[in-house]
């Protein structure tokens, strides 16, 4: 299982690591759109989670890129994106799918929280 991580806070980025590796995932974390697509188009991916507030281009703008290079290269299995947002407000969830995005989690979450939005993807396989 390997996990795309887009967040430019580090202490997030090593808090949520932390947790993804306990159980196994393997965790690559970028903190910018650069890193995000270059890792995107290199590695192949099981799942995104990506946050919103980011430098340069925001996480509505790279989901837009990575479902453009998806729809060019007619990838037949579109890769999970689960936003990962510190913005609360109502619309947001609707603005994360309008944009492409397939969940949203809202920060601050706790493991069990990331634990059980990651296996709505990985029923299968929850290892
Ligand atoms: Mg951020």
């Amino acid at each position: 299982m390997k996990i795309l991580l887009v967040e430019d806070n580090l202490l997030n980025q090593k808090v949520v690591t932390f947790h993804l590796q306990k159980k196994n995932y393997k965790v690559t974390g970028v903190t910018n759109w650069r890193d995000a697509l270059t890792n995107f188009n290199n590695i192949s991916f099981d799942l995104i989670l990506m946050d919103i507030m980011l430098p340069e281009k925001n996480g509505y703008e790279i989901t837009a890129e990575i479902r453009k290079i998806e729809e060019q290269n007619k990838t037949e299995k579109k890769i999970p994106i689960i936003a990962v947002t510190a913005n609360a407000l109502d619309n947001d969830k609707d603005r994360c799918l309008n944009a492409g995005m397939d969940e949203y989690l809202a920060k601050p979450f706790t493991s069990q929280d990331l634990y059980k939005m990651i296996g709505k993807f990985f029923k299968e396989n929850t290892n």
